[in-house]
């Protein structure tokens, strides 16, 4: 059988760690790389793929299978699903979850009309974490869910601030608050705000003549991204940001307490978590598993917008069902 062909689709932080997700893969061959910046100023981390400019993508309609989208949810996918599911079978991480079903929508039009499969917003959250919500949520039906996320760095609310005009680079934290995950491991069960539950720390570096309270109000403003949490901004400069916040950990864990028994007597806890040194690479782990179940799909034709809930995951995995009911189940 020959092996899947992968496009990748914006070379930051996320399209780098696909480029090495792809090589950890029997099944899987990158074909190129497609940037809106000029590929000659634009070093690969694995030597010999190539680089092109995305004006020449659709010279790659019939050689590649599917298009791995590595763009920022702030900004690029919302216009860069839709335009891509119509050309090629594409996976993205879209990360704004208040947004996930408009976006779905206007992808699966797209992807509908020309015979694509689209998967949207993979990765951990949504994605894994999403798939353990669900799971947990239909086997206790009486109970509380929880998600706390971090310490760590995220990539969908960095890239919102480094979107700022006058940010010329930036990493948020998000900080689980110690008080309410005790709360939850007391089996309380809870009522809590977003802002009860994190709180978001910025660190931010100017370009010259930027005005730090422009720029501090539109942050803490933002909404969907900082408006609903308290939210602490440093203004540092490039050299500390490089120099102490270039590793980009994060992780957190979901956990749902539930009861069974004819009074409730007794109590379950459902618990996943993810520690992990480096986000855009896991996530870029994940999104590589979630190119082959696109790949499947298309060829037995399931088109459309698709999401992590609708996936099976026999379909993530190089191996045959058979070896999979044989070896994990
Ligand atoms: P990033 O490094 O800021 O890259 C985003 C885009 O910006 C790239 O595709 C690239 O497009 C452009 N870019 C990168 N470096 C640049 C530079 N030096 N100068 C100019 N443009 C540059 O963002 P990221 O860390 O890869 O994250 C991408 C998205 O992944 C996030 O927005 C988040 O939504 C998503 N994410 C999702 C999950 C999940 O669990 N679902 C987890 C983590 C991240 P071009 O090459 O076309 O210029």
């Amino acid at each position: 059988m020959n092996n899947i062909q992968i496009g990748i689709l914006g070379y930051g932080n996320l399209g780098r760690g696909v480029e090495l997700a792809i090589s950890q893969q029997p099944d899987m061959e990158l074909t190129a790389i497609f940037t809106r910046r000029n590929p000659a100023e634009i070093q690969p981390s694995l030597s010999g793929v190539p680089i092109y400019n995305v004006k020449d993508v659709l010279n790659f309609k019939n050689s590649i299978d599917v298009m791995i989208l590595c763009g920022g949810s702030s900004t690029d996918l919302d216009s860069q699903s839709p335009a891509f599911a119509s050309h090629f079978n594409i996976v993205d991480s879209f990360d704004t979850h208040p947004e996930i079903p408009r976006h779905f929508k206007s992808v699966n039009t797209s992807a509908l009309l020309t015979n694509h499969t689209a998967i949207v917003s993979a990765g951990w959250d949504p994605g894994l974490f999403s798939i353990n919500r669900l799971l947990a949520e239909s086997i206790l039906p009486l109970g509380h869910s929880y998600t706390f996320w971090g310490k760590g760095v995220s990539q969908g609310h960095s890239d919102a601030l480094r979107r700022i005009e006058g940010v010329a680079n930036a990493i948020q934290y998000t900080i689980p608050l110690e008080s309410a995950m005790e709360a939850v491991r007391r089996g309380d069960g809870p009522a809590f705000t977003p802002r009860q539950m994190h709180t978001r720390e910025c660190y931010v570096a100017l370009l010259p003549d930027a005005d730090p309270d422009t720029v501090r109000d539109q942050i803490v403003h933002m909404p969907s991204y900082f408006a609903d949490y308290d939210t602490t901004v440093h203004f540092v400069s490039q050299e500390e940001l490089q120099e102490n916040h270039y590793a980009m950990p994060h992780g957190g864990f979901i956990q749902r307490s539930g009861t069974t028994g004819s009074d409730q007597e007794n109590c379950h806890i459902y618990e996943f978590s993810l520690k992990l040194d480096s986000n855009p690479q896991f996530t870029a782990n994940v999104l590589a598993c979630y190119a082959r179940s696109a790949y499947r799909l298309a060829a037995e034709g399931s088109y459309g917008a698709k999401t992590v809930l609708e996936i099976p995951p026999a379909y993530l995995s190089s191996r045959s069902i058979e070896q999979l009911r044989a070896e994990i189940l």
